[in-house]
């Protein structure tokens, strides 16, 4: 079977926004084996027999090759750096502030960086976030707007929390050893569930569905909170690992602190996500203890499910830090049901090439 982005063999390196439609974009990936990047713009797609590049690969090149280098001006990103405010001293800038509060789980010092480039001759503008987490690994994601459509920077807010936050967290999954589904669909605006037709066939969730803007109750798409914050999570984990923690009940996740323990986290879902479970841990595979880490008030249920996933794949000890021995308990101490799948510990997976 070829692989796909739906087994998770790739990782999102930048997203490019058409230069002829606003909001449309091509997503640019890299294989995880090979390094080699592919686009899902036409030309990308239909060029298969000859070399497979497009001007959106050839620039992402560039910009991995930028980066990569002790000389970062070497390649075409040069022109027009300006450094921007990197959230040292309270000024924190607002795309970091919108990713953070679109992923709360996401742990760590975040860097920000804008720079102006050219590609195939049209002007952009690039965002690039880089999350050290407090687990001491770098992830990066990339947007790149096209100048011509004269975004504000509210516009790009949203797109850059999206894109660039969907990146790191779905690497960092990745290197946790799960695998998510194809990618999100590109689009800027929210499924409206209106009508018959839209309810006998329910579109797939695009990044409109979950995008939050500041603490609006009310977006205009009749998404209360815990729907917007089950949309998020659908949306991340991907169709099939979705229904999968919808139908055994859990997810794992290997803790980075106590490797010698194997120790790993089952982060459990209530069936009608009315409370949260509180986190079966276990060593060497067996079931040891409960972990209650509490909800904050009015947190949805799925947000508090996602927050607490990220956050012990990017900061477990921060995630753990708010357990104390008051919120240490036996096994089995808010459910009865026993355990009888064995847990299995595994190491972080190597880095994305692109990603130091
Ligand atoms: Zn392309």
């Amino acid at each position: 079977m070829a692989r796909s982005i739906a087994n998770g063999d790739y990782g999102v390196l930048n997203a490019i926004e058409s230069a002829s439609r606003p909001g449309e974009w091509y997503a640019v990936v890299a294989d995880r084996r090979t390094a080699a990047l592919s686009c899902d713009c036409p030309r990308w797609i239909f060029n298969a027999a000859g070399s497979r590049t497009c001007k959106h690969t050839d620039f992402t090149l560039g910009l991995l090759t930028a980066h990569a280098g002790p000389d970062r001006a070497s390649a075409g990103v040069q022109a027009g750096r300006t450094p921007a405010p990197t959230g040292e001293g309270g000024d924190e800038h607002t795309f970091i502030t919108a990713t953070r509060r679109q992923w709360p789980g996401l742990l760590g010092t975040w860097e920000i960086e804008q720079t102006a480039a050219t590609i195939d001759g049209a002007p952009y503008v690039v965002v690039r976030l880089k999350l050290r987490t407090g687990n001491g690994e770098t992830l990066t994601g990339t947007v790149s707007f096209a100048a011509r459509h004269q975004h504000t920077p509210a516009g790009m807010e949203s797109w850059v929390a999206a894109w660039c936050g969907y990146a790191i967290a779905a690497e960092l999954a990745y290197r946790a050893g799960l695998r998510l589904g194809a990618l999100p669909p590109r689009r800027a605006t929210p499924v409206r569930a209106t009508g018959a037709r839209a309810s006998r066939r329910p579109a797939p969730l695009g990044f409109g569905d979950i995008l939050r803007v500041g603490d609006v109750r009310d977006l205009g798409d009749q998404l209360l909170p815990e729907q917007r914050a089950e949309n998020t999570l659908r949306l991340f984990l991907g169709e099939e690992l979705y229904l999968q923690l919808k139908h055994q009940g859990y997810l794992d996740v290997s803790s980075v602190l106590y490797p010698e323990e194997e120790r790993v986290y089952r982060l459990r879902r209530h069936a009608h996500k009315q409370r949260e479970h509180r986190v079966r841990v276990f060593e060497r595979g067996a079931y040891a203890r409960d972990f209650c880490i509490v909800r904050a008030q009015n947190v949805p249920e799925a947000d508090w499910y996602l927050t607490v996933f990220l956050g012990l794949l990017s900061d477990e000890r921060a995630t753990i830090g708010v357990v104390h021995a008051h919120n240490v308990f036996p096994r089995c101490s808010d459910d009865p049901m026993p355990e009888t799948t064995p847990t299995i510990w595994q190491p972080r997976a190597e880095n994305l090439p692109a990603a130091s």
